[in-house]
């Protein structure tokens, strides 16, 4: 079968591979939909470490076209939701309730282009169907409900690890999908005033439809000292979705004492956060620093469908770009790459891969 993938560090192409084999508790799946991810093109550049002959991917609605003999829930033929993060529910790192994210070790749960081939591919695996899959829901879209397998569990996991009180003063710094995601779960979530960091204009305007209620730009100087002449006193909760190693150093310059800083921006081994102790308030203003990777498994991704569902919030104000194709991979996968100005989310429809 084919696959988009990485022959190794910066070289991404279509890689000939076996079908994956299916265990018992497993499925093979053929997708619909699939999206390319910030997270697949910093693996390519070499951010998720060495990587060979990787198929990568991890955003995908699909078809089950095979499943192992334990499988109880699902069949050849049912239409699936596919959550970016597959745990391993015998492992004792789910029995952890903050995430299910870290089943063996810290983001062993996410398998997609870390651990295993992606969903760019003809077939691809899923662990323990039974725990991590989803049937569509009859009245959601696929690319709706391809949304909530990262972007919304992602973004929804800054506002979860930001504890956003009804009328906190919220600052999300970087609004590219998952920060605007982080935004509107902000918004739902209580908050007061909700001030945005980003510049291109289509995220802008998503940023404002999903609740912004102020957008400030880290091309116009300095953001702290942007946040503080808005806020006085700082913001009450920061999430960060984008940036540089600097960027968590400003968060916790621009967030007020007792306040929380929610990380979901993957920072790059090599970078060294760090920040003055002052800004921490000399490590006695008792802010709140964390850090956590998008939840995953079946009953995470029925609860965002259902927000979905019952109007709570349209993902697809994201999608900026829809490809045709399986082949249309390689172009939505370059244009993440090159992140254009008009970017926000491409989205693939795979079309007939039987
Ligand atoms: P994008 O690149 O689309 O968006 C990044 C945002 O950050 C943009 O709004 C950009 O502004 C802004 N930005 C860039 N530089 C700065 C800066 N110096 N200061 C402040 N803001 C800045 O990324 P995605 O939304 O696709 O992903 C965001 C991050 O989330 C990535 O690191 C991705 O790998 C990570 N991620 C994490 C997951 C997790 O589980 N924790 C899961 C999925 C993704 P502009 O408008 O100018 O472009
Ligand atoms: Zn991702």
């Amino acid at each position: 079968m084919k696959g988009y993938g990485m022959f190794c560090i910066g070289k991404p192409g279509w890689l000939e591979k076996e079908l994956p084999a299916c265990g018992p508790l497993d499925a093979l799946i053929r997708p619909t939909v699939v999206a390319p991810c910030s997270s697949d093109t910093h693996a390519m550049h070499g951010g998720a470490g060495e990587k060979r002959n990787r198929i990568l991917g991890h955003e995908a609605v699909g078809v089950v076209t095979e499943t192992g003999a334990l499988v109880t829930k699902f069949q050849p033929g049912d239409t699936v939701v596919v959550p970016c993060t597959t745990p391993d529910w015998l492992a004792p790192g789910v029995q952890n309730p903050v995430s299910f994210a870290h089943d063996e070790r810290p983001m062993g749960s996410f398998k997609f282009l870390s651990s295993k081939d992606g969903v760019f591919a003809e077939r691809f695996h899923v662990n323990q169907a039974d725990a991590n899959l989803v049937k569509l829901p009859e009245g959601i879209a696929p690319e709706a409900a391809l949304m909530t397998v990262d972007m919304m569990s992602t973004g929804f996991h800054g506002a979860e690890l930001a504890e956003i009180g009804f009328g906190d003063t919220v600052v999300v710094i970087g609004i590219g999908p998952v920060g605007l995601m982080a935004a509107a779960g902000a918004a739902l979530a209580g908050a007061g005033r909700l001030i945005a960091v980003g510049t291109r204009p289509n995220c802008v305007r998503a940023a404002k439809e999903y609740g912004a209620t102020d957008i400030i730009s880290y091309k116009d100087g300095d953001i702290v000292q942007q946040v503080m002449a808005l806020t006085g006193s700082g913001a009450d909760r920061v999430i960060v979705a984008g940036g540089n190693q600097n960027t968590l150093g400003q968060a916790v310059a621009m967030t007020r004492e007792t306040g929380i800083i929610a990380n979901v921006n993957f920072f790059d081994a090599q970078d060294v956060l760090s920040f003055p102790a002052l800004h921490w308030g000399l490590g006695m203003a008792n802010k709140t620093i964390r850090g956590g990777f998008c939840p995953g498994g079946a009953r995470r991704i029925e609860k965002l469908l259902a927000m979905i569902a019952n109007g709570r919030i349209d993902p697809t104000k994201i999608i900026s770009h829809r490809f045709q194709g399986f082949a249309a991979i390689e172009e939505a996968f370059a244009l993440m790459d090159q992140k254009t100005p008009d970017l926000i989310k491409p989205v693939v429809f795979c079309g007939d891969l039987d």
